[in-house]
C-alpha cells in the first residue's frame, strides 16, 4: 500500500473523495461540498509547490554558507527567508491539479448523463451480461473502476496504477481492443456506471 505522504497518492485520494461525493450527494449539495474540495486541493498545491520552493532554498543556503563570515551567512539567510515568504506559486499549470479538475469535470457529466438516462440506483437495468465487473489485469472483482478514455475498457484503479508503476509502457489488457496506445494515468476516468452496478451489487 502506497504511503499518503506521496503527493501522487494523495491526489488520487482526492478524486477518489471527489467521486464519492459525487455519487452520493443530490447536486446542490454536491456543488457545495465539490468547492470546499476544491480550496482544499488547491491550497494543498500551493503547499506542495512552496515546500518544493523551501528545499530548493535550503540547498542553496547550505552550498553558500561561509563559516568564516557569519555577518554575511545571517545576510544572506534574512534575504533568502524574504524571499520565502514572498514567494508565491504559479498553480495554472499544475499538472496534478488540472488533472483532478478534468476528473471531477468528466464525473459530474457521466454522473449527470446517469440520471437523466434514469439509470439511479432504484431502477438500474443494466446486468452482469452487460457490464464488465472483472479487473482484466488481477482477474478479481473491481473495487475502483475507471474507464480508458481512449478505447471506453475498465480497470479497477488500484491494480492499473499499481501496473504503471512496474512497467510504465503498457497496453490497454483487453483482447482485441483495437487500442494500441500505452494507457496513461491522465486517461484514467472514474466510471461511474460500473460503479454504481458493483454498489447495488456486492458480494
Ligand atoms: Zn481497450
Amino acid at each position: 500500500m502506497a504511503k499518503i505522504n506521496n503527493p501522487e497518492v494523495l491526489y488520487r485520494h482526492f478524486c477518489k473523495t471527489a467521486s464519492n461525493i459525487i455519487t452520493h450527494f443530490d447536486k446542490d449539495e454536491r456543488d457545495n461540498i465539490l468547492k470546499d474540495l476544491k480550496e482544499i486541493v488547491t491550497n494543498n498545491c500551493i503547499c506542495d509547490q512552496r515546500i518544493i520552493k523551501l528545499n530548493e532554498t535550503i540547498k542553496d543556503l547550505v552550498v553558500d554558507i561561509d563559516n568564516s563570515d557569519t555577518d554575511h551567512t545571517m545576510k544572506e539567510f534574512k534575504k533568502q527567508r524574504n524571499k520565502m515568504l514572498a514567494y508565491k506559486p504559479d498553480i495554472t499549470n499544475h499538472q496534478k491539479l488540472k488533472q483532478y479538475f478534468n476528473e471531477v469535470e468528466e464525473l459530474i457529466k457521466a454522473e449527470d448523463d446517469v440520471i437523466h438516462n434514469q439509470l439511479n440506483d432504484d431502477d438500474i437495468q443494466i446486468t452482469e451480461n452487460d457490464i464488465n465487473i472483472i479487473d482484466p489485469f488481477t482477474k478479481k472483482r473491481m473495487i475502483d473502476p475507471v474507464k480508458n478514455k481512449i478505447c471506453g475498457h475498465v480497470y479497477d484503479r488500484e491494480s492499473t496504477i499499481y501496473i504503471l508503476q512496474i512497467k510504465k509502457d503498457t497496453r490497454c489488457p483487453v483482447i482485441g481492443c483495437i487500442n494500441k496506445q500505452f494507457i496513461l494515468e491522465e486517461n484514467l476516468v472514474s466510471d461511474v456506471i460500473t460503479r454504481k452496478y458493483l454498489q447495488k451489487h456486492p458480494t
